[in-house]
Parts: C-alpha cells; sequence; structure tokens
C-alpha cells in the first residue's frame, strides 16, 4: 500500500508539509502556532482545534479555528484548568473519549463550556521539543469515541515537529525583539524613553508636511531647564538624572493625542503639538497658552532628592508654523525664543515673532541660524577687524585696540556687541579669537614696517575667559609673534573683570604677564569686583567703563568715581584709560582727572587698518 492509497496518511503528509513550508517562511512563534492549528482542523480527522502557549507558569490562548472554541480556550487561561493545562504539566497527551463521563475529567468550568458549544471529546498533545513544553494543541469532535492510537501517533509527530519549528520562530522572535529594542534605542533617549533629536525631526518633518498641506499650523515649544548644571553640580548627577526623568514623565503626563515630546540633550526638551484648535489667531493663540500653562504646573510641583524638595523652572520657547517653514528653521526659532526668555526672564515664556521685510526674508535672524553661520564666518572670510586708536593726554597715539566685525551677507557689518555673546556662548570664540590674534600681529608687523616710531606701541585684543582657558592660545600668540618679528610687549590682552575669578584663567594671565604682555582689565567699574581687588590683579592698565565717562560732565558723583580709580590706580603703579570718550568736554574732564589714556569716537572711531594708516602717514608728513 503506497502513501497515496491511505487517505489519513496522505493527509498527515500534506499537514506537515505545509507546516514546514510555514516554517520556512520569516514567522514567528504566533503564526506559527495560528498555522499549526489551521492545519490541524482542515487535515486532521477532528472538528476544530485550538493552541495556547506557555508563559512562565501560565498559559495564554493563541488561536482555534473556529470562534466557538474561544469559550473552552479561554476557561483553560483565566480558570487554569483544562486538558491543555494537564498536558503541559505532565508533558503527555490528555485523551478524553467523552466529556459527559466525569471519571474522565476534573475539570468542571471547562467541560461545561465545551458541551455548551456541542463538542464531546477532545485530545490535547503537549508542544514539546528538546525536553521544553511550549504549549499544547486541543483537537475536538463532535462526537464521542475513542481515539486510535494510530490517530494519536500521528497527532504526537505533527506536534513534535511544530515544537521543534517553534523553538527556531521563538529564535526569530528574540532576534526580531532585539532589532525592535535597536530601532528604540536608536531613535530614543535612554535616560528617559522620550523620542530622541532624529525622531524628533522626522515627526516634525511629518507634521509639518500634513500641516501645509491642511493649511494648520503646528506649534514647537523648547523647553529648558533653568540652572540645572547647579543641580548636577550641587546634589551630584544622579540628583540631575533623577529631575530630568521626573521633569519628563510629567510633562508627558500632558500630552494629548498627536502630540510629541522629545528630549533634545541634556536640559533641553521640545514639544511638538499638532493638533491645536486654530479656527483663528485668537483660538490658536489660545490653545498654546493653554498647553504652556499645563507645562508649566507640570514643571512647578517639587522633586524630592533626598532630603530636600527641588523646585525646578524653565524657560520656554514657543514658534509657530508657517507655509515656507522647515522643520530646522521651526526649531530653531523656538530654541530662539528660549534662549531670548533666558537672557530677559528666566522661567519665562518667549514668543518667537518672525519679523519679515518686504521680500518676505526674516530681518532679524533666529539666533540659532546665526549661531551656525557664525560658526562658518571665519572659513568664508567674512571677519574683519577694526582698530581703534588709544591716545595720551597731549593726543599723541599711544596703542590701539582690535575689534572683530563680522561682514554678514545679509545683514551687513555686524559689530562685535551684537554678536560676541552668542560667539563666547556656543564657543566659536575660541576660533574667532586665534584668528583675530593672528591679524593682529601681521597688521602690526606692517604698521612697524611702514610708519617706523610712529606705529602704535601696543595692539590690544579682547579676550575671554572662555579663550584663556584655551590650551591652544599660549602657542597661537607666541607663533604670530615669531612669525611677524614681535615683542610680547605689542600684543596686549583686554580682560573683563570677571575673567580673574577663575584660579586657573588668572594662573595663565600671570604666565602672559610675566611674558611681557601688557594686561588691561577692561570695563573696570561694572564688574563685581571692588577697587581693593585691583591690587591682586596682574594688570597694568585699568580701563574705565564708558558708562562712567558718559557721565562725567553731567553726573558729580560719578566724576568722583572716576577720580578715585585714577588716585588708586597711581598708588598702584597703573594706568588708567578712559574709554567711550565722544566730546571734548568728556576728553578735558577725564583728562583732568588723571586718566593717562583716552579712547572714544572723539580720538577716533573703531576704522580698517588702511585707513588708519593713511591718516597716520598724513600726519606724520605734516610733522
Ligand atoms: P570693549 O572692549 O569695551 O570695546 C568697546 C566697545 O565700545 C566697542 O564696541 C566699540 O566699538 C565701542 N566704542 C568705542 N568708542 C566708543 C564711544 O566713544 N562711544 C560708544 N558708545 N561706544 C564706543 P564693539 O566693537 O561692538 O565691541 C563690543 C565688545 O565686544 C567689546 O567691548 C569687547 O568686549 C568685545 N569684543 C570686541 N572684539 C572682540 C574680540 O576680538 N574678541 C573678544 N573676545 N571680544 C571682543
Ligand atoms: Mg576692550
Ligand atoms: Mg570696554
Amino acid at each position: 500500500m503506497t502513501a497515496s492509497d491511505d487517505p489519513p496518511r496522505q493527509s498527515l503528509l500534506d499537514a506537515l508539509a505545509a507546516l514546514a513550508g510555514i516554517a520556512a517562511g520569516d514567522v514567528g512563534t504566533e503564526d506559527l502556532l495560528v498555522g499549526l492549528v489551521d492545519l490541524a482542523a482542515r487535515h486532521l480527522a477532528v472538528d476544530g482545534a485550538g493552541v495556547v502557549i506557555c508563559e512562565g507558569e501560565d498559559v495564554r490562548f493563541v488561536h482555534a479555528s473556529d470562534q466557538v472554541f474561544d469559550g473552552p480556550e479561554l476557561v483553560q487561561q483565566l480558570h487554569r484548568e483544562g486538558p491543555c493545562r494537564d498536558a503541559i504539566a505532565f508533558a503527555v497527551e490528555v485523551v478524553v473519549d467523552d466529556l459527559r463521563d466525569p471519571v474522565q475529567t476534573a475539570w468542571p468550568t471547562y467541560v461545561d463550556r465545551t458541551l455548551a458549544v456541542g463538542f464531546l471529546s477532545v485530545v490535547a498533545v503537549p508542544l514539546v521539543s528538546d525536553g521544553r513544553v511550549w504549549g499544547a494543541l486541543d483537537l475536538y469532535r463532535r462526537q464521542a469515541g475513542t481515539w486510535q492510537p494510530e490517530e494519536l501517533q500521528w497527532v504526537r509527530l505533527l506536534a513534535h515537529l511544530a515544537a521543534s519549528y517553534l523553538e527556531i520562530a521563538a529564535d526569530r522572535d528574540a532576534a526580531r525583539s532585539a532589532q525592535r529594542e535597536l530601532a528604540h534605542a536608536s531613535t530614543h533617549d535612554a535616560l528617559t524613553g522620550l523620542p530622541n533629536r532624529a525622531l524628533l525631526f522626522d515627526r516634525l518633518e511629518h507634521a509639518l508636511h500634513t500641516a501645509q498641506r491642511h493649511r494648520r499650523v503646528v506649534a514647537v515649544m523648547f523647553v529648558d531647564l533653568d540652572r540645572f548644571k547647579g543641580v548636577n553640580d550641587t546634589f551630584g548627577h544622579a540628583a540631575g538624572d533623577l529631575v530630568l526623568t521626573t521633569v519628563a514623565a510629567r510633562m508627558g503626563a500632558t500630552l494629548r493625542q498627536g502630540d510629541t515630546l522629545a528630549r533634545l540633550a541634556g536640559d533641553e526638551f521640545v514639544l511638538v503639538c499638532e493638533d491645536l484648535p486654530q479656527s483663528g489667531a485668537a483660538e490658536l493663540q489660545q490653545s498654546v497658552e493653554a498647553v504652556v500653562a499645563r507645562l508649566r504646573q507640570a514643571l512647578g510641583r517639587s522633586i524630592p532628592v533626598g532630603e530636600v524638595d527641588l523646585v525646578v523652572s524653565a524657560s520656554i520657547g514657543v514658534a509657530l508654523s508657517d507655509q515656507r517653514t522647515d522643520a530646522d528653521g521651526l526649531l530653531a526659532d523656538a530654541d530662539g525664543a528660549m534662549y531670548v526668555a533666558k537672557q530677559h526672564t528666566p522661567g519665562r515664556l518667549g514668543e518667537f515673532a518672525r519679523e519679515t521685510g518686504p521680500n518676505g526674508q526674516p530681518l532679524r535672524p533666529p539666533l540659532r541660524l546665526l549661531e551656525h553661520q557664525l560658526a562658518e564666518a571665519e572659513g568664508l572670510r567674512q571677519l574683519r577687524i577694526h582698530y581703534q586708536p588709544i591716545v595720551d593726554a597731549t593726543g599723541a597715539l599711544h596703542a590701539v585696540e582690535a575689534l572683530v566685525r563680522w561682514q554678514h551677507p545679509v545683514h551687513g557689518l555686524l559689530p562685535a556687541a551684537e554678536f560676541i555673546d552668542l560667539a563666547t556662548h556656543s564657543g566659536s570664540i575660541v576660533g574667532i579669537g586665534r584668528w583675530v590674534i593672528a591679524q593682529t600681529c601681521a597688521q602690526m608687523a606692517l604698521w612697524r614696517d611702514r610708519l617706523g616710531p610712529a606705529a602704535p606701541a601696543t595692539v590690544y585684543v579682547n579676550v575671554c575667559a572662555r579663550e584663556l582657558v584655551d590650551p591652544l592660545l599660549g602657542p597661537t600668540i607666541v607663533s604670530a609673534l615669531t612669525r611677524n618679528g614681535l615683542d610680547p610687549g605689542h600684543l596686549g590682552l583686554e580682560l573683563l573683570e570677571s575673567s580673574f575669578i577663575d584660579p586657573q584663567v588668572l594662573v595663565g594671565l600671570q604666565e602672559q604677564q610675566r611674558l611681557g604682555h601688557p594686561l588691561s582689565v577692561d570695563d573696570f567699574g561694572t564688574g563685581y569686583s571692588s577697587l581693593s581687588r585691583l591690587v591682586e590683579l596682574p594688570v597694568r592698565l585699568a580701563k574705565i567703563d564708558k558708562s562712567f565717562v558718559a557721565g562725567i560732565t553731567t553726573d558729580p558723583r560719578r566724576r568722583a568715581l572716576v577720580a578715585a580709580v585714577v588716585t588708586v590706580a597711581a598708588s598702584l603703579d597703573l594706568r588708567v584709560i578712559a574709554e567711550g570718550v565722544e566730546t571734548e568736554a568728556q576728553a578735558l574732564e577725564v583728562a583732568a582727572a588723571g586718566c593717562d589714556y583716552l579712547q572714544g569716537y572723539w580720538c577716533g572711531k573703531p576704522q580698517p587698518a588702511e585707513a588708519l594708516t593713511a591718516r597716520w602717514l598724513s600726519s606724520t608728513a605734516h610733522r
């Protein structure tokens, strides 16, 4: 007798082949079990089938060939009774020829449910492979009657094969879930579990796309915790992490469907709202305010950290999309608004108002954009240096101060006051400073060549604390001096009082002074140190801030202050420069007060080197 002459046997072979076919596909355990049930119901001499899978001590109902089996199968899961459970517990098949025979069963609820749907006989086969029980397959018949040993053997064979395939499918499941975890890790922040920058951009781009199609507005809120560094410094990083996760969870709880909250970096979070009620501008504004109010409320609750209750606040910047904005631009706007809010009143809300010129181009570029452009300005040869003369009381040239300018392609020539803070904040000041030193020294050599003794004795460059801790500052200076045949006395450094606070900086400055660089305290009188502090600073010059000079002719107290600084400085053997001298009256006053040097529009505006060279050449020619 051949296989094809024996219909049940042929049917079993078909089932086995079909199962192998399913397993060969890229299926997981659940799919395989679904396939197994359907094959069993179709190819074996039964009226239905169901399957459960083991999960720890429990079983979970996965699939049945017909809905009528959901009841009995679920009883096995929920009531923890039934043939499947016994088959799994003892790793043997459980055969019930007649469910009405109380001797054969010990599962009252299961039996009730099964009889209720019209089935009288069941076999449960464990799915065992390599000693591990994966689950069990239930086969049902409407009629009571004996299950033949041969039938049971086939069923066992099918179950055994299914279990082997389950093992492979489980490996696949594990690989898939590892892949999913990896994908999650690459799009989510590990600490807070929130979407990260990459996913945020994805969602934001998608949101903008949809919004533009439906002429709707997307709101982006940039949330930056205030003084978060202080939390880390004072309470440690574990406390910092706790604050971040708490804040993330609390803000996350305020989200509505369609909102995305992401962690960009450190203490920066971004909320994207796509589905704001916005039938008109007023309603939109209200919706945004409501979201911000919810965020604030979430942030306002204290966070217990050890013994203390920390109260954090945040600066929030809001930007709204228009038909033209892209994800980068919108985020930069929100960041810029946050930055402005933080500068003025930390903990407050900033809103980015897109001011536009006649052609629709933004008049004031968002700060982040400016920061980005600034980082490239030197490479694009957009930086310039203007030099401002410093003269002595007789009006004779003493030195010059180098002041950096940015020839911005759209905004024209920007004075340092407009971008130095940004450069300091972003760190690009370090590169800019090195460039200024190199240029200034080259210029100084040119002047000495062309003007001889009429050249300024020293060129002063401004350096901030961040530049002073740059390990390349020393080498940059030395190489600029050597390349141009200059002495340290030709290159002076101007520093703010605040730069002297950092002990590391102070050591560096003492070294610069020892090498022979003239050092000067800039904006003297505006920092927090007192006059007595002058004694400790390694400086030769104090530059009295222009705010004192501005009031010197009208305010006797300012005049007294300038006189006091001059007296103290003289007794410490320091020279004094008055900066911001704009009028002859001011020039006379500061000279009378005893200032050694003057600087300001009255003595000469900051200007390109060539303009000064021409002026000095003509004045030496007249002498
Ligand atoms: P500063 O060193 O106190 O420079 C004086 C500022 O006052 C300059 O502004 C100058 O253009 C302006 N000024 C000069 N004379 C007068 C006057 O008579 N009246 C008034 N009202 N203003 C006058 P600027 O060039 O915008 O520079 C601002 C600040 O930026 C500088 O203050 C300095 O602290 C910083 N800075 C400039 N260049 C550099 C640089 O290359 N590196 C660094 N780190 N900082 C720089
Ligand atoms: Mg200066
Ligand atoms: Mg100054």
